[in-house]
């Protein structure tokens, strides 16, 4: 059975995530991303046989297409998805997240895990299908937690490893991977504590955001010390300690759910009788 196929309408305006080695084309100026109809836009030809629907946006369809090589289109220049992050809104930054994890599942999806024939995506859900033995896989979405964590009117703040080679190194939250067969609460308990050596209580949800280097979701929390000894993990952190929420070092950047959890911890602190 052939692949299914989107129908464009060439005529029809659209929104381009048009991704190339892990790179995207962005408009310098505007919303970045490049917008217009197949018809009007200096397209190669065979671009219109690779495009996939992954989302409206301002009631108009955004199209994926992933090349195989940095093509000069003529449209702007190939950048990182780490170079939009805080200057286009969330929606649409969300959207280009969802671009490149829908480019990385097409890529990496591309043969059977389970029987090895060629895959075909599917246009009636977000999937890739073998017609041989019926598999079918969907993105991956990895579910992360974060939380923070408060003990009167400080909070725990660590210095990981991937941020220390930043001159001014990061304070943050804990975060960690949930495993299989996990709640979030038990993930929050066990990545706290393997961390830390802290346990906590009082663990309630705060929101989520989708971070897309490559596919994680990150689900927020804060939560109550409870009792232990800091003793750090030293594979994963590099230092951590309790910081009053009047005298806090360098923190993540406003538009990180880890600065949002923060945020609320000092604002909980300051109002707290
Ligand atoms: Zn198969």
């Amino acid at each position: 059975m052939p692949p299914e196929k989107n129908n464009v309408n060439p005529q029809e305006n659209a929104w381009w995530f048009i991704i190339a080695k892990d790179q995207i084309v962005l408009q310098p100026q505007g919303n970045f991303i490049p917008y217009g109809n197949l018809d009007d836009l200096p397209f190669p030809e065979k671009l219109a046989n690779n495009v996939i629907k992954i989302a409206d946006y301002h009631s108009s369809p955004c199209y994926l297409v992933v090349l195989q090589e940095q093509l000069d289109i003529g449209l702007g220049e190939y950048l990182s998805l780490r170079s939009l992050l805080g200057r286009i809104d969330d929606l649409l930054f969300d959207l280009t997240g969802r671009a490149f994890q829908l480019a990385l599942f097409y890529q990496t999806h591309q043969y059977c895990g389970k029987c090895g024939h060629k895959m075909h995506a599917i246009n009636w859900e977000t999937a890739m299908k073998c017609y041989h033995c019926q598999h079918r896989c969907y993105p991956r979405i990895s579910p992360c937690i974060i939380v923070g964590i408060r003990k009167d009117k400080e909070i725990l703040l660590a210095v990981h490893h991937r941020h220390l080679k930043q001159n001014n190194p990061v304070f943050t939250v804990l975060a960690g991977f949930v495993e299989a067969g996990e709640t979030l609460e038990t993930c929050v308990e066990r990545e706290v504590y393997e961390e830390s050596k802290i346990r906590v209580k009082n663990i309630e949800y705060v929101s989520s955001q989708p971070w897309p280097f490559p596919h994680s979701l990150m689900m927020g929390f804060l939560a109550d010390y409870e009792s232990g000894e800091i003793q750090i993990d030293k594979s994963e952190l590099v230092e951590a300690a309790w910081y009053h929420i009047d005298n806090l070092p360098v923190l993540p950047n406003n538009g990180t759910i880890a600065r949002k959890l923060i945020n609320k911890m000092v604002e909980q602190g300051n109002t707290e009788i």
